[in-house]
């Protein structure tokens, strides 16, 4: 999808480190960190919303909840995380390219 920043990163063309790669997803740390420990999960395959899901994609979301489970030990995420996924305007998503945020590291505030 051209101009969107995720599929950049996906595709080499702006440098992120990958903390974890296969062949649906990347795990990056957020270049603006919202906790000590702060991960982006971002599926390979472009789509903005949930509310676009289809068999194909809630194939893929299954995989990086699976995922996230296997390596949170190696993302220092053993004592727990919060998961979020923002959803539009409301929401607050600024990149239209669905991607779930992991945050942990130390102990969150209530929201
Ligand atoms: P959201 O507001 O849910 O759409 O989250 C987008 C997130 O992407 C924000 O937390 C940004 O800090 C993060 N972000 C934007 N550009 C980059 C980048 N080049 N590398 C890593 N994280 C980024
Ligand atoms: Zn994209």
């Amino acid at each position: 999808m051209e101009n969107c920043i995720f599929c950049k990163i996906i595709a080499g063309d702006i440098p992120s480190p990958r903390l974890y790669e296969d062949d649906k997803m990347i795990v990056i740390r957020d270049i603006e960190p919202k906790a000590k420990l702060h991960y982006l999960c971002i599926p390979k395959t472009h789509f903005a919303l949930l509310t676009e899901m289809d068999a194909d994609r809630s194939e893929i979301l299954k995989h990086c909840f699976t995922k996230i489970a296997e390596i949170k030990d190696q993302l220092g995420l053993q004592d727990g995380y919060r998961i979020i996924i923002n959803q539009g305007e409301n929401g607050g998503q600024t990149v239209h390219h669905l991607h779930i945020h992991l945050l942990g590291g130390e102990k969150l505030a209530d929201f």
